[in-house]
């Protein structure tokens, strides 16, 4: 349950990121400026209004992707659907690189509060109510979009950028494995209690959040207990990363991606034992490089240097 691509059309590219907009995104902005439609003087200011959130959601989601780039991570494209933005980031497994690419959406929303709240409180001494009609009305619903954007993707329920935060935070000290099962459990007291509030306040938009929320809490508690057992298999003595110079684990970490059967590529030298299928490129998932099975060495066979 996550927006892919499928169903969305692409607007721009900036940076080399690709921006995809999910086509609910205007069924959505159509119930959106219909439910507030008297909120304006005419239709045009709910578009504008629907507009920012779509600005904000996007300086949100670049905010992730560059930081990704910037510690050496990949980031190459982000989908708006209206549960959220999801920027595709895959930051060095490393608990700092991950902090920095998480923290980095919410503090665009944290460097654009100031600007925007003191222009609301300009134009409220300058008395915008009642010669900007329009604008006025318009600007504050900015400011609240801009806050509530922050203060709920700050809660610390994972998958939320504030679980994540608290989830890198962990990481230092439980490493990532342990990090990610205490972050996802936390989680789920948390979606829970946000479902809770949905069924309360009776809302079904609310409650759609949260059921993506649950499942993505779902998915990384998965992905913490598969790090887990990886985290505990023996080490195998006789290769290293090319990149982080660590020794792979081994057991049947690897998949096929042809007959999508597991196996250990060390015992097969990069062969698919099911359907001898060959890979060029092994991944090492300490540093989450892809590197060709011949650059990984070998260190005892490494003639000694003269
Ligand atoms: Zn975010
Ligand atoms: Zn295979
Ligand atoms: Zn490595």
């Amino acid at each position: 349950m996550m927006p892919t691509r499928q169903g969305s059309i692409r607007l721009f590219r900036l940076f080399g990121i690709n921006l995809f907009l999910h086509w609910s995104w205007f069924l959505v902005g159509v119930i959106e400026i219909q439910d507030r439609r008297h909120a304006y003087g005419g239709l045009l200011w709910n578009v504008l209004e629907y507009l920012a959130l779509f600005v904000l959601v996007t300086l949100h989601e670049f905010g992730h992707a560059l930081a990704c780039r910037q510690v050496g991570g990949q980031a190459n494209q982000i989908v708006l659907w209206p549960l959220g933005g999801v920027a595709y980031v895959a930051p060095p497994q490393r608990a700092g690189a991950m902090l920095w690419s998480i923290a980095a959406g919410p503090l665009v929303n944290v460097v654009l509060a100031p600007p925007l709240w003191m222009l609301y409180f300009h134009g409220t001494a300058a008395g915008w109510a009642q010669s900007m009609p329009d604008f006025f009305p318009f600007l504050q619903t900015v400011c609240y979009i801009n806050t509530g954007l922050l203060a709920f993707n700050l809660l610390p329920v994972y998958p939320l950028d504030g679980g994540q935060i608290l989830r890198s935070l962990l990481w230092f000290v439980f490493g990532r494995a342990r990090s990610l099962l205490i972050a996802t459990c936390l989680g789920f007291v948390g979606v829970l209690g946000l479902i809770a509030l949905a069924i309360w306040i009776r809302s079904l938009w609310f409650g759609l959040v949260t059921a993506f929320l649950l499942v993505n809490c779902w998915r990384g508690w998965m992905q913490a207990r598969a790090l887990d057992r990886l985290d505990r298999a023996p080490r195998r003595e006789g290769y290293t990363c090319p990149v982080c110079q660590v020794a792979p684990r081994r057991g049947l970490l690897w998949l096929c991606g042809k007959c999508r059967q597991s196996f250990d590529t060390f015992e097969t030298h990069a062969l698919c034992p099911y359907c001898q299928a060959r890979f060029t490129e092994t991944p090492c998932f300490e540093c989450g490089n892809l590197r060709p099975f011949s650059e990984w060495s070998v260190p005892d066979s490494i003639p000694p240097r003269i």
